[in-house]
């Protein structure tokens, strides 16, 4: 079996095919979503999900969020004792999810599709791929997180579709135009911002919460610095509320201090309106790189929990004049594609066969040296070959001609990127061919590339005046991952112990009351102490009849607390 993951930045589901459909699974606490957060407990084991997210509050040393941002980086990030790289960090969501498969059907996994934003580069693939293989699963493929939305709406088996997927997440942005044609599907554009994201609207509302505290004048600048993770928690709690209501207000608690804060639709709607600026730009990038206009789009596809927000839909509404499709749960979509894909995988009899076509998201080419006007070389500029969002498989040649007299031999140098200066680029390998010695320009090479869907790219330079061939292989999206680090990360992550799975429920519950009690004051802080004691007696009891029903019960009297 092929699970189908979903791993977003903030949220993460998995997906599997069953009796003929997609079917999300269900973590230990019954959500099919699990927030991608890490933790580590008292006991220094590996907590994952809502109750790690409780004590984002609660414990900021022992908990970390939002990594996927990172991936791709040489980011270390520092949790309680430890020191972990986003991929590690990754590889404990896909792990858990894994589990979670495998306490659901009783079957072992090793195997998976993970969707992607389509903008990724090489380096976030590969390190996807290496969370993968760090949580014990071998990626079986990379799925561009639009292309799973399309596959999730069924629409891989209609035909003749041009189809833009707008997915707002919590930290990344990402448009891409589809088009579905003879049992084809193919991605014909992507361009998004991996920097922005549903985060950034909380962000904006715990600015102007900020803002209408520091105009009130009761707190400190150094009380306001220490109320900043609860004040963005209020922000995340505005934000989602403001999607079915008009006006939030709110108590924030600090020590024997209430402050109130609030804010209307209206005024949500005023500050966010460079972001939604922000929003438009890669939209008419993905339209124009593929020379698509918005009046020939078959369907607009909202995904991602942002679009909740009813400005985005205004917007989308605004600039296609047209209603865009979100009958399926947004959060939901991408997973259910990822496991349509992962069935397509396998070959399984109940799903027709399709083909998805890719493009390669960044421009490949080499570094040339040019020459001014006024004859003076310039080094370091790149010369593109195969521009993004090219089709793949492509193949594409250039001709490049020697700029020194007696030059011996030309170093071709390739990169990825859309920067005209190479520096601005990634470095992906290299090939250097030996040319006879004659005057600067007199001496020309082709330069061929060929790039596939597996993320191979095949250099070959030919020699035009001797027909001398040299060819190498890059890969950009495979794992050519060093050995050692790679053992190195699995040794370190098997010394590490995870939070028991049949506990989960029970710390879930206490870590929940915990960041209840922080959040609340006075008598309410109080009753929820007790509940905290109560609660702890019985699950030292260890009779597994009595936890689950007061488990129930606590968890119910818990939500009058929720602020
Ligand atoms: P990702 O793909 O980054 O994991 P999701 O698609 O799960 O993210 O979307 C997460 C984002 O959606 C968060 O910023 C969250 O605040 C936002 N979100 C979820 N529900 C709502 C809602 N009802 N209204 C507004 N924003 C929401
Ligand atoms: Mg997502």
């Amino acid at each position: 079996m092929i699970i189908g993951i979903d791993l977003g930045t903030t949220n993460s589901l998995v997906s599997i095919w069953q009796d003929g459909k997609s079917t999300l699974i269900e973590n230990p606490l019954g959500d099919f979503v699990t927030p991608s957060v890490v933790g580590v407990d008292d006991d220094g084991r590996i907590i994952v999900g809502s109750p790690a997210k409780d004590r984002l509050l609660t414990h900021p040393d022992r908990t970390v969020a939002i990594f996927k941002r990172l991936m791709g980086s040489n980011a270390s990030i520092k949790i309680a004792d430890l020191v972990l790289k986003p991929q590690e960090l990754s590889s404990f969501i896909l792990k858990q999810l894994k589990e979670d498969v495998e306490a659901q059907t009783g079957e072992k996994v090793s195997e998976a599709v993970i969707t992607v934003p389509a903008y990724f580069n090489d380096t976030q693939r590969k390190m996807t791929k290496l969370a993968g293989r760090l949580a014990g699963l071998k990626v079986e493929r990379l799925l561009n997180e639009p292309t799973a939305a399309a596959l999730a709406y069924g629409l891989h088996e209609k035909s003749d579709n041009e189809i833009l997927v707008f997915d707002l997440g919590g930290g990344t942005f990402d448009v891409s135009v589809l088009e579905m044609f003879d049992g084809i599907m193919e991605v014909r554009a992507s361009a998004g911002n991996n920097r922005l994201g549903g985060e950034d609207f909380t962000r904006a509302i715990a600015q102007y919460f900020t803002e209408q505290l520091r105009h009130d004048g009761l707190i400190s600048p150094e009380g306001l610095k220490k109320l900043e993770p609860k004040v963005m928690a209020e922000a995340e709690r505005a934000k989602i509320f403001l999607s079915t209501n008009h006006e939030y207000e709110s108590q924030l608690i600090e020590g024997q201090n209430q402050f109130a804060i609030s804010i209307k639709r209206d005024k949500f709607e005023n500050i966010c309106e460079s972001l939604l600026g922000q929003l438009q730009q890669p939209i008419l990038q993905a339209l124009n790189d593929c020379s698509i206009s918005a009046n020939q789009l078959d369907h607009i596809l909202l995904v991602g929990g942002g679009t909740r927000m009813p400005i985005i839909s205004k917007l989308v509404t605004k600039m296609f004049g047209a209603f865009p499709n979100k009958t399926l749960d947004p959060d939901q979509a991408i997973a259910k594609g990822a496991a349509i894909q992962a069935a397509l995988k396998s070959h399984d009899e109940s799903i027709e066969e399709i083909v998805l076509t890719d493009v390669c998201p960044y421009t490949l080419g080499i570094e040339v040296v040019t020459d001014t006007y006024d004859s003076k070389l310039v080094q370091g500029v790149f010369s593109p070959i195969i521009e993004r969002n090219s089709t793949i498989p492509t193949s594409k040649v250039q001709t490049y001609y020697t700029v020194y007299d007696n030059q011996e031999s030309i170093n071709i140098k390739v990169f990825q990127g859309e920067s005209r200066n190479t520096e601005n680029n990634i470095y992906l390998g290299g090939v250097s061919v030996n040319v006879a010695q004659a005057s600067a320009g007199d001496q020309s090479i082709d330069v061929r590339f060929s790039y596939d869907t597996n993320g191979l790219l095949e250099v070959e330079a030919l020699v035009v005046k001797t027909g001398e061939r040299k060819s190498s292989l890059i890969t950009t999206g495979e794992d050519e991952l060093n050995d050692e680090q790679v053992s190195e990360s699995l040794k370190k992550l098997q010394s590490l112990k995870t939070h028991p799975r049949e506990s989960i429920e029970n710390t879930s519950v206490l870590y929940r009351a915990n960041r209840l009690y922080e959040q609340n004051i006075g008598e309410k802080r109080e009753l929820v102490g007790r509940l905290v004691d109560y609660f702890s007696g019985i699950v030292e009891s260890g009779d597994d009849e009595k936890i689950k029903e007061v488990r129930a019960r606590v968890s119910q009297e818990l939500d009058q607390y929720e602020l």
